[in-house]
């Protein structure tokens, strides 16, 4: 019944499908359609084994007052568009992205995607839990990212959109089988996304294991604030309030340490154009993929732990967060081969993240924060992305 209730709402609250501009009015608001039939993936050992069947993927828009507005797809939880207004009131869509459901699943270097069951890198895969280890994927040289070879960004999950009292939301469910990519524990995981009216892209996480396990979620958006098709993101002034980060090895693999980043081109204390110092780090390749150190634990509240200024736009991006930990990464390895939104090119250092997260590698350091997630326990998290301009 009240789900009934809930879809008059929504029939009665939908705009026109075809939203090409951002139409002041309107909102809040939000719109579903559909994106594409994403196939079934099997077990390459075992063809009988599926590893995500095959389904539906929607796309869900949501409208705030002004008219900007946010896409989702249920494929990953993906933020597939962020159409915000510059300075002079000029709207640009900000985040990377495909024009069609081929691109996420064909060539996505995990654009705007939830990423899971434990983002980032844990060493060979591999990991204790009481007295017991486990392997997962190796997917990435010799670690596993991101969740293993079919991560949480690859699954389909179950929409549910509303009109709630900060704005349009988006939940979306999944529930991840014990043994899902060789992680112990049924997953039972809620995602929720709010677009309000001073444009902040509220993401809220919830989840609940059936057995110990280790969980980390995070959204891996790619921006660029001049418009995801405009080039280089070396301009852009970026500020991490964060003092330390955690080293890594050759394989990108945090090695265990926490390092002060005075003195060194990671420092970004200050707000600093992201390419002033990028070529004095030594990585292969060249650039910032790190996770920067906010904290030893989880906060009661949201805190701002990133600010970005792109300054011909005047767009603004701050990031608040309860996480410990904001992987920082320059869009290193974009290299041009995906065929982006409008035709868009996507080469290195056109796009950034700021991932927020617990340290990558945490099971296997003991001293990095805890991802460890027992029964009983709600694991919960949450991250703004805040849109605006200089004044
Ligand atoms: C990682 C990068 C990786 C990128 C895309 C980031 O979170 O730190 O090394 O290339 O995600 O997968």
């Amino acid at each position: 019944m009240r789900r009934f209730a809930l879809t008059l709402l929504a029939v009665a609250l939908v705009v026109p499908a075809a939203l090409a501009q951002p139409k002041p009015g309107v909102g809040p608001a939000f719109e579903e359609e559909k994106f594409g039939e994403a196939p079934a993936i099997t077990d390459p050992k075992n063809p009988k084994k599926v590893v995500r069947p095959a389904g539906t993927v929607s796309a869900f828009t949501l409208i705030n007052k002004s008219g900007a507005k946010v896409k989702i797809l249920t494929l990953g939880g993906i933020v597939a568009e962020v159409v915000v207004p510059d300075k002079a009131g000029k709207w640009a869509d900000v985040v990377c992205g495909f024009d069609d459901l081929k691109g996420y699943l064909e060539s996505s270097p995990y654009f705007g995607c939830i990423t899971g069951r434990v983002c980032n890198r844990i060493g060979a895969g591999q990991f204790n839990l009481g007295d017991k280890e486990y392997q997962v994927p190796t997917n990435n040289g010799k670690n596993s990212l991101h969740g293993g070879t079919v991560g949480f960004d690859k699954m389909l999950w179950r929409p549910t959109a509303a009109l709630g009292p900060k704005g349009p939301t988006l939940t979306l469910t999944y529930t991840s089988a014990d043994g899902e990519q060789g992680y112990p524990g049924e997953l039972k995981c809620a995602v929720t996304y709010t677009w309000t009216d001073a444009n902040e892209l509220v993401i809220d996480y919830k989840a609940t294991t059936s057995k110990p396990t280790v969980v980390n979620l995070t959204n891996h958006s790619y921006f660029n604030l001049a418009g995801h098709a405009s080039g280089t993101i070396l301009d852009h002034q970026l500020k991490l309030l964060a003092d330390k980060y955690t080293p890594t090895d050759d394989t990108l693999l945090p090695t265990g340490k926490i390092e002060p980043v005075k003195g060194t081109p990671l420092d970004f204390t200050v707000a600093t154009p992201i390419g002033k110092r990028i070529k004095d780090i030594k990585a292969d390749p060249v650039g910032y993929d790190l996770n920067y150190v906010h904290g030893e634990k989880r906060t009661a509240e949201p805190r701002l732990v990133a600010t970005v200024t792109e300054p011909k736009s005047g767009r603004t991006l701050e990031v608040l967060t309860v996480e410990p930990g904001v992987q920082f990464y320059s869009g290193n390895f974009l290299d041009g081969t995906a065929k982006g939104k409008g035709g868009a090119v996507y080469n290195q250092y056109q796009a950034f993240c700021l991932e927020t997260q617990h340290f990558p590698n945490s099971p296997n350091v003991p001293a990095f924060p805890s991802i460890t997630l027992k029964p009983g326990e709600e694991y919960q998290t949450t991250t703004t992305y805040k849109f605006g301009v200089t004044k």
